[in-house]
């Protein structure tokens, strides 16, 4: 398999083993520490129980306030149509000083805290999405309780709509001055790592453009999203904007989710070819759209999937995972260089997904509200070693390229040469001729042996060859303003520069017979006919190839006519059909 060609499958079957037992060990050991995790229960309406109840749309608190059966005091448990979602905190009998309710931030419709006095008086706050006070990041939110008359027994939080109620069960109660609305230390980091992902976009542009491949484009959006991700998630983006929690929500959330889509297009587009399966290829290629579909299932709620919408959000993430994993061994099994890179990349942000997905699978959606940076750390971890990668890519792609260059240069060269002389042919002189007239070189010159058939007749076609060597040597310059060219057969051209051209190549022709002669290889003198034309740049700036070479070639016709052994020369002003004048012989 071509596969198999430039992937060898060398290594030994036990290390493959060992790879996908430490891939299911560390799974493993994440699941085994989420369900350690037991969350506290306690009786119902007991001092410091937290309890929950879930109710259709038109119960409300009185309802249920006084039927301990109606409440759990492990989880929330709801039933599809379940519109309203209740947590009841009784306080423990020396806690009275609450101001806030801490909740892990979702999307509802509105919200009611309930306050009830130890004197059986209640209090009501309501509070829409955009009411909420945004806590060190976007997802702790802060619920000011009411006052009641006499000091506080027990708090309700009351929440309609809410798209994953079962993160109510993180809710707690807090005193003092939750947060103030001034940049903390948090912020300021935030603030830097969105500047620590912004520069690599730069570079991956550059990239893009030079390589023309796609894969610098990706980890250009990844590290866009992750930036929006940030600056919205360390509540960056609420401190300095009034951007509706709504949309910081969504944003929060859709970023999160395209940043799965891209990092899985980006691994498509950058592992090498033949290492991984088509079938794996095309599952990496269905991953995007299942990332960016969750994404909007997670925004939109879509009702269809009812309560169970974390179950779905958290269900395909774990295919996802599963997929990528699945890649990423192979790309290990394989020796693959760029899924190596992406093996130490995606590592930190894999795990904490993969934790958030067991916890919200395995233990009753109970999603944590862990702190960000974590996963802020992962993003710019990620960032950074991917940029590594795709440097690494490019450095490599333009040593190909490079290399690639340099040979087609060497063909190149040798498609404009003749090999017999080492001259430069037709297609060297019709390349550069424009070149040399700027350079100066302004006279050209056809000079062909006279009865050359003979030479071949006479001696044999080895013969032949040798003394086209010879004349070939003696046009050859060693002065920079001659050079020389095999125009085919035994016809050659010079083109020369300089006050003493036509002179220069006369020279050369006579000297043709000189050189042959002393090689003792023909036993009768070979001679040379040449036509000559000069054309002064500023008479003729336009003068093309084709249009000096044709006068030159009837000069030369014309030196044949004549007798041979001899030159006709012509320096034009312009291109004239006959100017018998200014036309000499040799
Ligand atoms: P003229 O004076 O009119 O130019 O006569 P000529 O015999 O030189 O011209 P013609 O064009 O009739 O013949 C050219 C000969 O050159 C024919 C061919 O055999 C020979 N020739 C062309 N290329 C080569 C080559 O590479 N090696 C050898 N040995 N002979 C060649
Ligand atoms: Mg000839
Ligand atoms: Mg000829």
């Amino acid at each position: 398999m071509g596969t198999d060609r430039v992937f060898p499958a060398t290594r030994l079957a036990g290390r493959r083993t060992a790879s996908w037992a430490a891939v299911f060990a560390a799974l493993a050991a994440l699941f085994l520490a989420v369900a350690a995790q037991a969350s506290p229960a306690g009786e119902a309406f007991a001092p410091g129980s937290t309890c929950f109840a879930s109710t259709g749309p038109a119960v409300g608190y009185a309802r249920i306030a006084d039927t301990p059966d109606a409440w759990n005091c492990e989880a929330l448990e709801r039933t599809a149509g379940d519109a309203r979602a209740f947590v009841r905190i009784d306080l423990g009998t020396n806690r009275t000083n609450v101001d806030y309710v801490k909740l892990r931030r979702q999307r509802f419709s509105e919200l009611r805290v309930i306050a009830v006095g130890q004197d059986g008086s209640l209090a009501q706050n309501r509070i829409d999405p955009d009411g909420l006070i945004t806590g060190r990041h976007l997802w702790d939110a802060y619920a000011p309780i009411p006052r009641t008359n006499a000091p506080p027994r027990t708090i309700i939080v009351e929440m309609d709509d809410p798209s994953a109620a079962s993160r109510l069960g993180s809710a707690q109660v807090v005193a003092g001055e939750p947060f103030t609305r001034i940049a903390g230390i948090d912020h300021v980091l935030a603030a830097l790592l969105c500047g620590l992902l912004i520069a690599p976009v730069f570079f991956d542009l550059a990239f893009a453009r030079t390589l023309r491949a796609p894969f610098p484009l990706y980890h250009a959006a990844f590290c866009v999203l992750a930036l929006i991700q940030t600056a919205t998630a360390s509540g960056l983006v609420d401190l300095l904007t009034s951007l509706p929690m709504a949309v910081q929500h969504a944003l929060v959330i859709l970023s999160f989710d395209l940043m799965m889509a891209v990092t899985a297009l980006f691994t498509l587009a950058f592992v090498e070819r033949g290492v991984i399966e088509p079938w794996q290829r095309r599952m990496l290629a269905g991953m995007a759209p299942l990332a960016a579909g969750l994404g909007l299932l997670a925004v939109f709620g879509f009702p269809v999937f009812g309560p169970n919408v974390g179950y779905v959000y958290y269900g395909g993430y774990l295919l996802y995972l599963a997929g990528i994993i699945v890649v990423l061994a192979t790309g290990l099994r394989r020796g693959s260089r760029a899924l190596g890179f992406l093996i130490i990349s995606y590592a930190p942000l894999l795990l904490i997904g993969a934790s958030r997905v067991f916890v919200s699978l395995f233990d009753s959606m109970n999603v944590p509200t862990e702190s960000v940076w974590p996963q802020n750390l992962a993003l710019g971890f990620q960032v950074v070693v991917t940029a590594f990668a795709v440097a690494d890519r490019f450095m490599i792609l333009k040593r190909e390229r490079d290399t690639a260059r340099t040979e087609a240069r060497a063909l190149e060269d040798l498609s404009e040469r003749d090999w017999l002389t080492g001259l430069l042919n037709r297609r060297g002189i019709e390349k550069r001729f424009a070149d040399l007239r700027t350079q100066g070189y302004t006279t050209l010159a056809i000079i062909d042996l006279d009865h050359f058939k003979l030479v071949n007749d006479r001696y044999g076609h080895a013969v032949g060859d040798e003394v086209l060597q010879l004349v070939a040597d003696v046009l050859r310059a060693d002065d920079v303003d001659t050079l020389a060219f095999r125009m085919g057969g035994e016809e050659f051209l010079l083109m020369l520069g300089g006050p003493n051209a036509a002179k220069i190549a006369e020279m050369r022709r006579r000297a043709i017979s000189e050189s042959v002669a002393a090689a003792g290889i023909a036993a009768h003198t070979v001679t040379a006919s040449m036509g000559l034309v000069e054309a002064p740049l500023d008479a003729l700036p336009d003068a093309g190839f084709e249009a000096l070479y044709h006068h030159a070639d009837r000069l030369l016709y014309e030196a044949k006519a004549t007798g041979r052994n001899r030159t006709m020369s012509e320096k034009l002003s312009a291109f004239r059909p006959r100017r018998g004048d200014r036309r000499r012989a040799a």
